[in-house]
């Protein structure tokens, strides 16, 4: 379905400038934003892809992945098509990359009612960039909120601030995906720029009542030194300790011909990342993956692949020496 977007401003000659992501996209008449689903329609700015989704599933929260967050729960997980993004490695480019991919239309009221009807603990917006279907994610968000549901974003994090701020009045986690900390990674192979997606977790960290997770796809010969790991970790850790860090595997993908991440690399990189963060996770490798307590390390949450078993955790505190854990839930 289509709808006027919002964040935009008219220019000469019927321009319109999307301002809703840092691409700031300048628009002629007829064309699309580099998102490839903003469209300028005789001078106004229109989403193409209000309410449409390519895929709708219940998931295990953990896939997400949110670790600190309702563990063991399901939640219903939406995604349309499009990306603000052109990374060669995305493990969906087939939606990311592909406006044309075919959707079904969802009003909001539908995707609630069918959240609440599977008991899922909310709403995930995920699988291709959710920050590009602002108007209809938020629009969801409201009702998700109204109806007593969580919500929860998977994203790369390219948003303008305003935007950002009004979403996070009805965010409740983040998984932002931190590419790489090298500018150039990210101009050169998003397509973005590194300091935007910085200041929107900067921003998240500041809200105490949303949980905030980062992922870092570790692709070989790209970003996956120690000199770098050591740069992002101390950058994250002075946001804070307790920021969950995943550090995932990559695989051959879309048009990156690198090899598969060996699970070497990420033991290493998740040595140097643990002298500065509490907790560190690895993903998309099978093994243990539980959160141990920073303090006398029990087992607090235990994770093998999807079963989760919940141990000494109970309302934010350790059950065996009482030390305060960041998870919700
Ligand atoms: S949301 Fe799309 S159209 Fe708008 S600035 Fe970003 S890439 Fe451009």
């Amino acid at each position: 379905m289509e709808k006027e977007a919002l964040f935009y401003t008219k220019g000469k000659e019927n321009r319109v400038q999307c301002e809703l992501c840092p691409n700031n996209c300048s628009i002629g008449i007829g064309k699309v934003g580099i998102c490839g689903v903003r469209k300028n329609v005789n001078g106004k700015l229109i989403t193409l892809i209000y309410g449409e989704a390519s895929s709708v599933a219940m998931d295990p929260i953990e896939k997400k992945p949110l670790y600190h967050f309702f563990p063991g729960s399901s939640i219903l997980s939406v995604g349309t098509v499009g990306c603000s993004f052109k990374c060669g490695f995305c493990q969906n480019y087939h939606i990311s990359q592909n406006p044309r991919y075919p959707t079904d239309y969802y009003a909001p009221e539908d995707i609630v009612s069918l959240a609440k009807r599977n008991g899922s603990v909310g709403i995930a917006y995920t699988y291709s960039e959710p920050l590009i279907w602002y108007e209809w994610v938020i629009d969801t968000c409201r009702l998700a909120r109204k109806a007593g549901m969580k919500n929860v974003f998977v994203t790369n994090g390219y948003i303008n601030q305003d935007p950002l701020k009004d979403l996070l009045e009805f965010s409740d986690a983040f998984n932002i995906d931190l590419k790489s900390f090298n500018e150039d990674f990210y101009k050169k192979i998003a397509g973005g720029k590194l300091k935007a997606v910085l200041e929107t977790i900067e921003e998240i960290s500041k809200r105490k009542e949303i949980v905030l997770e980062v992922t870092t796809l570790v692709i070989p010969g790209y970003n996956d030194s120690e000199e770098e790991m050591e740069r992002l970790t101390d950058w994250l850790s002075g946001l804070g300790k307790d920021i969950p860090y995943h550090l995932s595997a990559y695989y051959p993908m879309y048009t990156f011909k690198a090899p598969p991440t060996q699970v070497s690399t990420l033991q290493r990189l998740k040595k140097i990342a643990e002298k500065r963060l509490h907790y560190v996770y690895l993903g998309n490798v099978s093994g243990d993956s539980s959160s141990y307590c920073a303090n006398c390390n029990s087992v607090l949450v235990q994770r093998f692949g999807y079963s989760i078993k919940v141990k000494n955790y109970s309302n934010g505190k350790c059950t065996s020496c009482g030390h305060a854990v960041p998870i919700k839930g």
